[in-house]
């Protein structure tokens, strides 16, 4: 074999059939049901944010529709028209990008293609990406298309601001809404594509990246490409906090013990060896908020994913169920009272420190509210609790 040029992992792992796709189950369900019973709309709307599938469902769709032995919901790969599509080939499936395609002319151009019969498919597939960039003369044109549309065409309108369409355009498409990808099953893909392409990659990275791109499965890939580069190995946790930018997870572990023990000294000088480091202290408390959502789903599930090194997950675990999914709940919230302050303030620095400063008390509270409510005081010694004679029951919320 000779040279090739490195293909990025989200192009080369991109789904080529409709059950390959991740975490969008309700799109899939709904366009299989559709191609199996022959109901094909005119025009879609593909809707969500950027990276979850959209214009490789679109390409699928397209698939399905011009498929030799289409329409189907099963195309079969092999055939001209499938090859074709999958190499962005097909004279009869074309993709425009609406962003720098915004004319009018575009659209006029459009409407004497869609007239054209398809080349040798099935169907003329116009697949729109950034639908919602169209000038109003653009919508005005593609809408007199979408009054009288020829047999042969499909439109599919893909975007990120389903919002900006105008109603008479959102009234002629079938819409379709794709949800953020859930954390726990991109890291499994990013799992997979790792042991597909045969290197390294630790749950906890995994996780860690799935979280930080958010719900956006190729924004997780081409993350996972630039650690794997950097990392030159197995690919970790440290590499990826690393490359985000994010604080070592030794870091983050040392404040949330300091946090646990009610020690406001030690937590407020990591948050100052931090900026010191010149690391954002923003990030190291987005790192806080997440090691505290972990913990809330450990107490709740011993079995749940979590973003750290497993070497941590049993003190981890430990720490989780002593503290129990209650007073997790409410360190969770108050972090995240916090999160709007460190997202307000002009010196996150300042912020960060207040936020983990308050933090930091809840030992502290707890032993007042248990005094109050009569109960012992948890961690208050051998100390004989006062006697809770007539003392309501303790609200659990
Ligand atoms: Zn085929």
């Amino acid at each position: 074999m000779g040279v090739s040029a490195y293909q990025v992992l989200a192009r080369r792992w991109r789904p080529q059939r409709f059950e390959d796709l991740v975490g969008q189950d309700v799109v899939v369900r709904t366009l299989r049901n559709a191609l199996s019973s022959g109901q094909i709309a005119h025009a879609y709307l593909f809707s969500g944010l950027r990276g979850v599938g959209k214009t490789t469902v679109a390409r699928l769709l397209a698939k399905a529709l011009n498929c030799e032995k289409g329409p189907t919901p099963d195309p079969c790969g092999e055939c001209g028209a499938c090859q074709d599509i999958a190499a962005g080939s097909s004279l009869d499936v074309l993709e425009m990008d609406a962003a720098s395609n915004r004319g009018i002319d575009d659209v006029r151009e459009l409407r004497e293609v869609a007239r054209v019969l398809p080349v040798r498919d099935h169907f003329r597939v116009f697949i729109l990406d950034e639908a919602h960039q169209l000038s109003k003369d653009a919508f005005a044109a593609l809408l007199k298309i979408l009054e009288e549309p020829p047999a042969h065409v499909v439109f599919i309108l893909a975007s990120t601001e389903k919002d900006k369409f105008p109603a008479t355009i959102l009234s002629r498409c079938l819409q379709i809404d794709f949800r953020p990808i859930p954390a726990d099953l991109v890291a499994a893909r990013l799992t997979q594509v790792a042991g597909n392409e045969g290197f390294e990659l630790t749950p906890g990275a995994a996780q860690l990246i799935a979280r930080a791109t958010e719900g956006s499965l190729r924004d997780a890939l081409s993350l996972l490409d630039r650690v794997r580069a950097f990392a030159e190995g197995a690919v970790d946790e440290n590499a990826v906090a690393e490359v985000v930018g994010l604080p070592p997870f030794e870091v983050v572990l040392a404040l949330w013990r300091a946090l646990e023990g009610g020690d406001v000294a030690a937590a407020l000088g990591l948050v100052r060896a931090e900026e010191r480091s010149g690391r954002d202290p923003a990030a190291l408390f987005e790192q806080l908020v997440q090691l505290l959502h972990a913990l809330l789903l450990l107490a709740t599930d011993p079995t749940a994913q979590a973003p750290f090194p497993d070497a941590h997950r049993p003190a981890m675990a430990e720490s989780a169920g002593r503290l129990g999914p209650a007073l997790l709940v409410r360190l969770l919230a108050l972090a995240l009272e916090g999160k709007g302050l460190v997202a307000a303030a002009e010196k996150p620095g300042v912020a960060v420190a207040v936020a983990i400063g308050r933090l930091a008390l809840w030992p502290r509270l707890q032993r007042v509210e248990a005094l109050l409510a009569g109960e012992p005081a948890p961690g208050a010694g051998g100390a004989p609790a006062p006697p809770s004679r007539s003392a309501p029951p303790a609200s659990a919320a």
